[in-house]
């Protein structure tokens, strides 16, 4: 399959308000990973609304390895309110609210979905997108968006070919939101720009005018762990 055919990822955030009353995503601009981090050694009480038992058990497994490099622990549990709730609602996409954003969305709604895994998918492709997902919800941004040294180069209408069309579909809006848009830096904790992070898309060639590529990134790279790290230390 070629990169250009694959499911992207969505980060979700629009209309969501700190505490301070900024809009994290639109007014406010850039203050996500610092604006929507955890308090280091919180306990994240997180449950599944749907899906099967084994998926579940494989999801909490790979996720559960955030906790070996951060100082959070994420319990999940079986009932009762919880900070983070995921669904296996299929078609609706993967994403994820990013850390502490999680607690403005009302009970029952989802704050994490895992819209192409079902029990038949391969391992490679779980870790992958449960990986990803959970940076989000530890309050990580798209890689791609890091803003250091200039970030991507893009090609611009590459990008916007392949994005409007199947699967993904996107909109002008959600294009420029998820792969075009750049953070403010002093919003920002962050290492260099990472090609190996678990929190980049996988990118064609095609789509930049700088030669930067990335495959499927499916492990927590070096930067990955010591950003995180930084972030949530012990
Ligand atoms: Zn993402």
């Amino acid at each position: 399959m070629a990169i250009n055919d694959k499911h992207f990822c969505t980060c979700m955030g629009e209309g969501i308000t700190s505490d301070a009353g900024h809009n994290l995503l639109a007014g406010h601009k850039g203050a996500l990973l610092l604006a929507s981090k955890w308090e280091v050694g919180t306990s994240v009480s997180i449950r599944f609304l749907d899906g099967d038992d084994q998926l579940q058990q494989r999801v909490r497994d790979v996720a559960r390895e955030w906790m070996d490099v951060a100082n959070i622990s994420l319990n999940f549990q079986e009932g009762g309110a919880t900070d983070i709730r995921i669904a296996f609602e299929q078609g609706n996409g993967s994403w994820s609210y990013l850390g502490t954003m999680c607690r403005q969305i009302p009970e029952p709604q989802p704050t994490m979905n895992f819209g192409w895994l079902t029990p038949d998918s391969a391992d490679d492709e779980l870790r992958r997108v449960v990986l990803h997902e959970f940076g989000h919800a530890l309050g990580l941004i798209h890689e791609h968006q890091n803003p250091k040294d200039g970030g991507i180069d893009w090609n611009t209408d590459a990008v916007i070919h392949d994005l409007s069309g199947p699967p993904n579909n996107w909109s002008p809006a959600t294009i420029e939101e998820n792969m075009f848009k750049k953070y403010e830096q002093n919003a920002l904790l962050m290492t260099n720009v990472d090609k190996e992070s678990i929190m980049m898309y996988p990118i064609p060639l095609s789509w930049t005018l700088d030669q930067t590529s990335v495959g499927l990134n499916n492990t927590l790279s070096p930067l990955d762990k010591e950003l995180i790290g930084q972030a949530y230390p012990r």
